[in-house]
């Protein structure tokens, strides 16, 4: 992803796999430490790189140097990301690109069979959320195109298949009570919610990022605790609203994920403990 005054865009790895080197802000190449392959090294290891140089430069990027590349080839295959470049006052010809490794999928935790069915009755999960079983220590460019296209395929012919075989009562749904909001008040600080995010968000990046080590995890589990306590609270209380929904889930995944990387025993992918062998 490239940094440019905060905000973030994607720089297709492909770039890379164009001939793009990386390199720090001084200017000095690094990949060759880490990997023979190095720029085409596959994309956890780069994304480790990377983290690693940040960390002993104490830079917030590193940079893309595409100055040596083709410049004809490089309009007519990456369009968007020169334009994007150039909106942003970088000339990829003659600049670094600053890029950092940034989150942009994830690996679900649902657990799935080949038909999307979870471990609950009737109950289907298809795509990201899913623990599917296809990816390998990563993912690769479209590994989401098969998750989706195939198990929702899956998913949908197993679903015509149960509602043919079983006389379903759809009017059982209807003795779901609805949503009690009694003795509950509108939440009318949202800046406490917005605050409680950010805090969660900025705990996760700097304490459970690719790279992560047990101090680390033991750390965010104790501020994971202070800040599921607070949301807690709220949520009891409040009116519910999308934004809460949504603090009070990330909340729960970000528990799942420090949980089940402490639980961890080897390096398997997706993320590095480096202290695990
Ligand atoms: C920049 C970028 C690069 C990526 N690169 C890769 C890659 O190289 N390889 C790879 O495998 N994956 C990659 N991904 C991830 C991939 O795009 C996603 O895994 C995939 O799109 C997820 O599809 P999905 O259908 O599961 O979820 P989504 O596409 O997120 O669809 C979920 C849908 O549910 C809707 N929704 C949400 N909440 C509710 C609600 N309460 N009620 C009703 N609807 C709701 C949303 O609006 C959305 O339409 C990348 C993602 C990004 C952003």
């Amino acid at each position: 992803y490239s940094k440019i005054d905060g905000m973030l865009f994607l720089i297709s790895e492909a770039v890379r796999g164009d001939g793009a080197k990386l390199r720090t802000k001084k200017g000095e190449k690094f990949m060759h430490k880490y990997d023979e392959r190095e720029e085409l090294a596959s994309r956890d290891i780069v994304a480790r790189a990377i983290d690693a140089e940040m960390k002993i430069t104490g830079d917030e990027y590193v940079g893309l140097d595409c100055r040596a590349m083709n410049h004809e080839k490089f309009l007519e295959h990456f369009p968007n990301i020169y334009k994007k470049c150039k909106d942003e006052g970088i000339d990829p010809f003659t600049q670094l690109i600053p890029v950092v490794p940034a989150c942009h999928y994830l690996m679900g935790g649902i657990e799935v069979d080949r038909d999307g069915q979870s471990s609950i009755r009737n109950l289907f999960g298809v795509g990201e959320c899913t623990n599917s079983g296809l990816h390998g220590a990563n993912r690769l460019a479209s590994n989401s195109l098969l998750e989706g296209l195939v198990f929702g395929h899956n998913a949908a012919m197993k679903t015509v298949k149960l509602l043919n075989e079983n006389n379903f009562n759809f009017d059982d749904l209807k003795a779901v009570p609805e949503w009690n909001e009694e003795g509950m008040k509108i939440m009318d600080e949202m800046v406490i919610v917005s605050y409680l995010r950010k805090q969660l968000q900025e705990m996760m990046s700097d304490l459970v990022g690719i790279v992560r080590s047990n101090r680390r995890l033991n750390m965010a589990l104790q501020k994971h605790q202070e800040i599921a306590a607070a949301v807690d609270e709220i949520y009891h209380y409040s009116i519910l609203s999308p934004q809460l929904s949504e603090l009070r889930n990330l909340t729960t995944v970000a528990h799942l994920i420090i949980t089940q990387s402490m639980e961890m025993t080897q390096n398997k992918g997706a993320f590095y403990n480096k202290d695990l062998v």
